[in-house]
């Protein structure tokens, strides 16, 4: 019923490239997704009805501003919650910038078992704004406010050589809602997630990878069967490499219709618990 439901409505939010807030007389709590446009890389701000917050990750350094003022129109001053899911500089090296704006009360990565020197500079950055970092993995569990619960179901165990395959994959749930945010997890990270028996169930899936062939199994798709996806991905900018035809292709043939930030801006999916909808807002 909700995916019904569901489906009405996104056609709806396609054709107006608007969202239509429920118009009852009592105000609906809203759980608010942005998936920001920062090109190559990944932003993602989740707020919470009662205003709480997760950003995960902050795209590079170049973005950073468009990142902040984001967030600044918002109303954002401080963040709850930090998901830094990997150390590559298009996830967290807008942190730089973001964390000498706007406080945050913690930081969660996954505390890769690989040493680089920017990894280490970036942990000291943050150690050296007083924010503690929490080690996250699969099995970490935490409420973002009552009634929004966000498990992380990735990494499973940690990976010495690849960063990508020690990203934190974190699940969403609101009510029947649910989103799951692959932020660069590979097939190797996808197996693992795969063979751990965490319910992978989502209505949305944040592509894997910048939606790279290197990610997003027909398996994966099948375990998390979403009603649609995300992906946070650059067009011209990386005519190359990104966003692989045969991802895309994939999703086609699944019948998962495809939200992407090289085409469509910014995306916002506000679910009330029950439906969801979708407003983009152009290039
Ligand atoms: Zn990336
Ligand atoms: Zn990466």
């Amino acid at each position: 019923m909700k995916r019904v439901l569901f489906i009405v409505i996104l056609l709806i939010a396609v054709f107006t490239s608007a969202v239509a807030l429920a118009d009852s007389p009592t105000e609906p709590e809203l759980l608010k997704v942005h998936i920001i446009n920062v090109g190559h890389g990944n932003a993602i701000l989740i707020q919470a009805p009662q205003g709480q917050e997760i950003l995960i990750d902050a795209g590079r350094l170049e973005y950073a501003a468009t990142v902040a003022r984001y967030l600044r129109r918002l109303g954002v001053a401080e963040i709850e919650h930090v998901i830094a899911t990997h150390p590559h500089n298009d996830h967290i090296d807008g942190l730089y910038y973001l964390l000498n704006i706007f406080s945050a009360q913690r930081v969660i990565d996954p505390l890769a078992p690989i040493d680089r020197k920017e990894i280490r500079d970036y942990m000291k950055f943050v150690a050296s704004k007083g924010i503690p970092i929490i080690e996250g993995h699969a099995g970490l569990s935490f409420e973002l406010s009552p009634g929004i619960a966000v498990d992380l179901v990735g990494p499973v165990k940690p990976c010495n050589f690849r960063l990508n395959d020690n990203s934190i994959v974190a699940k969403v749930t609101f009510g029947e809602t649910k989103f799951l945010f692959m932020a660069d997890a590979e097939i190797t990270e996808e197996q693992s997630i795969l063979t751990s028996g965490a319910d992978l169930s989502a209505d949305v899936i944040q592509i894997g990878h910048h939606g790279l062939y290197t990610s997003t199994s027909q398996e994966l798709l099948d375990s998390v069967q979403p009603s649609f996806a995300v992906i946070s991905c650059a067009g011209k900018e990386r005519p190359f490499g990104r966003c692989s035809k045969s991802v895309i292709k994939r999703l086609d043939a699944n019948n998962i219709p495809v939200f992407r930030t090289d085409l469509h801006g910014d995306i916002v999916i506000t679910s009330d618990g029950v439906n969801i909808q979708v407003e983009t807002a152009g290039l």
